[in-house]
Parts: structure tokens; sequence; C-alpha cells
């Protein structure tokens, strides 16, 4: 959490150093209660948000995270708490209260606003809400929630959410059905005229009509084997959405992942990546982005564990994606925001794991993985977690001097 973050600048650094969003500081969400409507054709959205906040200290104001697309038309708090004010610049929506909130109330504030959702520009790409050719989806990481509800959005800062969302007749609104806490980015809305099929106990598609499931129909195997592996698939489901539209990448969602039609075969890697964002990503999030090895290596990893289950040995996509580590320099602990999604942060941080998988044995590093897994399971996690989590089945100077190089030096170590 915020308030318990230590910092190397002690008050200035109070913004995101990778996706610069500042920090909105004195308290925390701890419940956001969607409820939208959404119009296809203008792409018009009208929805009240209803959050549930505690403030870890006095509050004369406060501010969240609005795009400026989104327009803020009321603003309300319980409790005998008055809003004296509101108004929305740079992305932020700025509260203000007739009295300062005392530190520890718990209260609500609920938000009506419209507009008409769209991306936000970054660095990475556009974000956040899209119009498809029939339809809208999500795509927010790392901080595109907010161009379509006012929220904290800072990885870290976990909440439960419910959603109810209306759309036009004869769409779907699929949104996260998860009661489990939930960082902003993996909060989704997809809009389409999909119809859900069963793949399996646990596993769901949402398809364009007339649409063959093709290689979504190994998930369920996959689900199973990566619970072997991980421990128990820690949400009550796994769906997928696929959409219409060709996507460049699919994405993940927390309990979900949207896939372009143009997925569905010869992607297995892919499949088996988002799905291992559950684990990794979804459940264990991360603190802050500088740490995003921790998603996306234990992602990549997943898909070669995959691979070695069908058939390819792992020793084999290890030495492959080794050898195509170029440039060789890379501060895998903390890339960068340019950086952030580069392919290095996957590979180098699956090599990683393969490094103290070799360094432990199979067995000790599976179960430290298990223990890292439940132990963390829906809160947050930092490099030291997992290493705190090997370290019973590992010689601990081993493990700090592996994690050591490969984290925070440049120069690439030996293959393992
Ligand atoms: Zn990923």
């Amino acid at each position: 959490m915020k308030s318990h973050r230590l910092r190397s600048t002690p008050i200035p650094g109070i913004r995101d150093e990778y996706t610069g969003v500042e920090f909105n500081l004195g308290f925390h969400v701890t419940h956001y209660d969607l409820d939208m409507d959404y119009k296809v054709g203008p792409n018009r959205l009208d929805a009240t948000a209803t959050l549930t906040l505690t403030n870890w200290r006095d509050l004369p104001h406060m501010t969240l995270d609005l795009h400026e697309n989104m327009s803020a038309r009321r603003v309300e708090a319980t409790g005998g708490i008055r809003v004296s004010k509101f108004r929305q610049s740079g992305g932020k929506l700025r509260i203000s209260f007739a009295q300062p909130v005392p530190v520890d109330t718990e209260f609500l504030l609920s938000i009506r606003y419209t507009g008409n959702p769209g991306t936000k520009r970054s660095p990475w790409g556009s974000l956040g809400w899209e119009e498809l050719s029939n339809g809208a989806l999500v795509a927010n990481q790392p901080h595109g929630a907010s161009t379509w509800f006012p929220c904290d959005d800072t990885p870290d800062e976990k909440a439960t959410y419910s959603f109810r969302v209306r759309a036009d007749q004869n769409y779907t609104a699929v949104t996260n059905f998860t009661a489990r806490p939930m960082a902003s980015y993996l909060a989704t809305v997809q809009v389409g005229e999909y119809k859900r099929h069963r793949l399996g106990p646990d596993t769901f598609a949402w398809l364009p009509h007339g649409t063959h499931p093709h290689d979504l129909h190994k998930q369920q195997e996959m689900l199973e084997f990566f619970s072997e592996l991980f421990g128990p698939y820690p949400f009550e489901r796994y769906e997928v959405v696929v959409t219409e539209d060709i996507l460049e990448i699919p994405l993940e969602a927390q309990g979900m992942a949207i896939f372009g039609r143009n997925h569905l075969r010869g992607n297995e890697r892919l499949i088996a990546h988002e799905l291992a964002h559950q684990w990794f990503g979804n459940s264990l999030g991360i603190a802050q982005w500088n740490d995003i090895w921790l998603n996306e290596g234990f992602a990549c990893y997943a898909e070669w564990l995959w691979a070695e289950h069908t058939g390819t040995p792992i020793d084999d996509s290890v030495r492959a994606h080794y050898d195509s580590l170029t440039p060789q320099n890379f501060l895998l602990g903390n890339p960068g925001a340019r950086h952030m999604f580069d392919d290095r942060v996957y590979k180098r941080g699956a090599i990683t794991l393969h490094a103290l998988r070799r360094h432990i044995g199979d067995q000790g590093f599976f179960r430290g993985v298990r223990d890292y897994v439940a132990k963390n399971a829906h809160g947050i996690v930092e490099p030291f977690d997992l290493a705190n989590a090997l370290k019973p089945y590992g010689d601990e100077a081993g493990i700090d001097a592996i994690m050591d190089a490969w984290l925070n030096h440049p120069e690439l170590p030996e293959c393992p």
C-alpha cells in the first residue's frame, strides 16, 4: 500500500515513475461498484461509480484518476460528509469536502459521469476503452482504467468490484465476475455480439456467432497442468473473450483474457501465457511496475513449461531464447518505462526462473513456487517474496546470488 511504500526520494516522488500517474494519497478504495449504460452506436457511456473508501489521514480534499473524455456530473458522499466542489484537470477528478473527512472514516463516494469513452495515448500505444468494428474492448495495462471509470490507478491498490453493465439489445457486456481483490488495470468490460461456450468445468469462451474455439479447447487441460505446478487456479473460473476484430496481442484481465479471432489457431503459446497470468500478475500482483518481470517472466516460463509438457524440452526453449537476448545489457529488475514491455523482460525473466530451478532442483523449485503463490494469493509481491519462498529448498546465498546477477546487473549471466 502506498502509505507503507519506501521511496528513495522522500516527498517529491509522488508519482509512479513508470506511468507518470500522480498518486492519489490519503485513502484506500476497498470496493468499486460500477453501474453502467453503454450505447454501442454513438459510443456513449452513462455510469455511476460508487466507491467505498477508508482514509489514513484527514482529507480536506482528494483526487481520483479520470480521463478527460469522461465528465463527472455529480459527486456525493455518505455519512454526513459534504462534497463542496469537484473539478477535472490533468487526468484527475479533484474533490473538496466542506469539512475535512476525519482519519479512519469509512464512507461511500458516488460519482455520476458520462461521455464518449476512448483511448488515451501512452508510450506503449493506445490504452483503455477502445471501439471495435462491432462493440468495444478495454485494454488498460498499465494505466488505462481511468478512461472508463474514476479510480486509483496504481497496481498495488487492489479492491473488490461489482458491475452492472447494460448494452444495446443483441449485445453482451462481459465483465470480471470475481469476488477477489483486483488491480484497476485488470478490471474489464468487453461489449460485442458474443455467445458463451463451455470448454470444460472451469473454462469458458465468449465467441462471435459462428466462431469455432479451435485451440481454446486446450485451456482446461492447461489449467489443470498449471494447477499442479503452481497450486490451485486462483479464481472461480476462467473465461476468454474472442473479438471479431483482429488483435495485435491478447490481453489479460482478472479471471479473463481477450483474444482476437486471429489467435485461435497456432497460438497455444499465447493461450498458455494469458492463462498463467491468473497466478502471476492477477492473484499475485506487483507493487510497482519495475517488477513487471515477476508477471511476464512467469507467464513466459509457463509457455515453455506447457511446451515441455507437449514435447519440447525446456532446455531447448531456454537456449533458443537466451541466444536471442540482444543487446545483452538489460536491467531486468528496473528496465525503465520505455522498456517495460520489452521482449527481454519476458525472456530474461523466464530464464531467471530457469536458473533458479536448475540451482534448486525441480522438486524444491516447484514447491517453493507453490509456497510463493499460496502465501501471497490475492496480494502483492516483490522479488524478495519469491526469494524467501524458495530459500527453504535451496542454499540461501546461491539463490540471492542468482537473483542479484539476473535482476540487478545489466550483464547477461551464463545460460543456465
Ligand atoms: Zn503477459
